[in-house]
């Protein structure tokens, strides 16, 4: 005879309870999302060399093995203490401002871009 628990889903209660919890993950993405927009942390997000898709937006969830990752702009191959890998060494994120994780504008900032590349 099975448990009760594989009703769980049946109960009005229960339907309560996943209603809240899907409403606090709603407030939750709110939050982040205002964060986003007013950007508080931009201090230490540009010293990170985040954007603030990365910054407020991702997970966060990183694990702590070494990973290995190529830049993709200088292409040297660098370890990684977490597995949120960045794509852009900190050297070439820095050069270039852009975000290490998803080679964003810091500021996600439209660039103009280059017509015609003249010598030097
Ligand atoms: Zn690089
Ligand atoms: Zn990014």
């Amino acid at each position: 005879m099975l448990g009760k628990s594989m009703y769980v889903y049946d109960e009005p209660e229960a339907t309560n309870e996943w209603t809240a919890r899907a409403k606090l993950h709603i407030a939750a993405i709110q939050e982040m999302l205002d964060n986003c927009n007013q950007d508080k942390e931009r201090k230490q997000r540009i010293e990170r060399l985040e954007c603030q898709s990365c910054w407020y937006l991702s997970s966060g969830m990183s694990g702590q093995a070494f990973t290995q990752y190529t830049c993709q702009v200088c292409s040297e191959d660098y370890s990684h203490p977490n597995t949120s890998t960045p794509r852009v060494c900190w050297a070439c994120a820095t050069k270039l401002g852009i975000c290490c994780e998803c080679g964003a504008d810091l500021d996600l900032k439209r660039r103009r871009l280059a017509a015609t590349k003249k010598g030097g």
